[in-house]
């Protein structure tokens, strides 16, 4: 990596993932004397915002908008006002790369963003569990949907004899995605991640009971600790924090661990799917009908790999169940689509109201009182 176009004052602000593309997008503001930070914690409309300076405290109510999707989000870069006391202005937003979203269809704007500017989603998996592929593929869905490239760890490898198998199994549920073993307990496999967690921002995924606090730990070591302590003792009016939801990693990286992304199920994560499930889309494209819903229909490649062995029932199964959860999840929580289905609902149950009419004999337009 490359630092030349940096400012001197920028440098400070590499650590928190600062590049020359955010320096170049930052141009405008600096050019009208804003600062840029980024944003370690958002509480109501104030946020925490690492600068070149330390953490500031600054209001977010200029950059307010009416759509939710854009509010400022631990993971933003700020242009924030140098001038004032405590709290600060938050001026502007750079937009953002990529960005976790939680309850809604991704193409309409009623979610809640829960990070943002991510480059590596973890999905921690423990090894002292029996190994879910499904559940991995429910998270590598909604890891591939946030626009960050996935990471799946396996954790907890000192409480297994032999990981080979179970190593192979994660990797063929995760095509084109890394598949590290580690264990916090004997260090094994901890280079693996850091390095790779080294060039950008992260967040830990995973069920409750994974290893995700473990490992935070052991990527953290004790300096988080120690970095707290020094911002104590600068003083000058600056804004003190006892908690952030994004450190930076003594190794290089940033790690994001926001409330709303402890324990996530499954969000709307309809293009994530067709990544998890990339293999079965290729085969897709090779059925006879490009609406094939690989059931029954003839020439379906789809059911064609399943004959000759080179895709498994279960993965078949998996991808079937989680399109389906899918919908549902999206209808449940998107205004739009579930006014859609309570009306398609209501049709049906009007034509099954008129058929049962007409097979009681009661045509011609006249109705019959109510059927329930
Ligand atoms: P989280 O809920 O995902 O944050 O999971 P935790 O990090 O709290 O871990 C759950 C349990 O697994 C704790 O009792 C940990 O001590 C244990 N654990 C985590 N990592 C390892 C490991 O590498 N080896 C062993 N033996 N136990 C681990
Ligand atoms: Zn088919």
């Amino acid at each position: 990596m490359s630092f030349s176009f940096l400012s001197a004052s920028s440098h400070a602000l590499v650590p928190y993932g600062w590049d020359d593309v955010w320096e170049a997008e930052f141009r405008p503001y600096a050019e009208s004397g804003l600062v840029p930070g980024r944003v370690v914690r958002v509480d109501r409309n104030m946020c925490d915002v690492f600068t070149a300076e330390g953490v500031v405290r600054a209001d977010t109510a200029l950059v307010m908008p009416s759509d939710p999707m854009r509010i400022v989000c631990t993971g933003d870069w700020a242009a924030v006002d140098p001038e004032g006391g405590d709290p600060r202005l938050v001026r502007a937003l750079l937009p953002r790369r990529t960005q976790f979203v939680r309850s809604t269809s991704s193409k309409r704007s009623e979610g809640q963003v829960l990070a943002t500017n991510l480059d590596h989603a973890v999905i921690c998996v423990s090894l002292a569990a029996e190994l879910d592929l499904g559940r991995l593929e429910r998270f590598l869905s909604l890891a591939w949907e946030s626009g960050a490239q996935p990471l799946v760890v396996l954790t907890k490898a000192d409480l297994v004899p032999d990981t080979t198998y179970l190593l192979a199994d994660a990797e063929a549920a995760a095509p084109g995605v890394q598949v590290v073993v580690v264990s916090a307990a004997t260090g094994e496999g901890l280079d693996v991640v850091a390095a790779v967690l080294g060039g950008g921002s992260a967040v830990l995924l995973g069920q409750s009971g994974a290893g995700k606090s473990t490992l935070t730990n052991a990527l953290l070591g004790s300096d988080v600790q120690e970095v707290q302590a020094t911002r104590d003792a600068d003083g000058k009016g600056r804004h003190t924090t006892t908690t952030r939801d994004l450190v930076p990693l003594p190794g290089g990286g940033v790690l994001i661990d926001t409330p709303g992304l402890r324990g996530v199920g499954l969000w709307d994560a309809q293009s994530g799917l067709t990544q998890v499930f990339a293999e079965i889309e290729q085969l897709a494209q090779d059925c006879r009908f490009q609406d094939c819903s690989h059931q029954s229909e003839p020439e379906c490649a789809v059911l064609a790999a399943l004959e000759d062995g080179t895709l498994t029932h279960r993965r078949l199964e998996s991808y079937r169940k989680l399109l389906r959860e899918n919908v549902w999840i999206a209808s449940r929580t998107d205004q739009r689509l579930r006014a859609e289905l309570r009306r398609e609902w209501k049709q049906r149950a009007a034509a099954g109201r008129e058929m049962y009419e007409r097979k009681r004999g009661g045509g011609g337009g006249h109705r019959h009182g109510r059927v329930h």
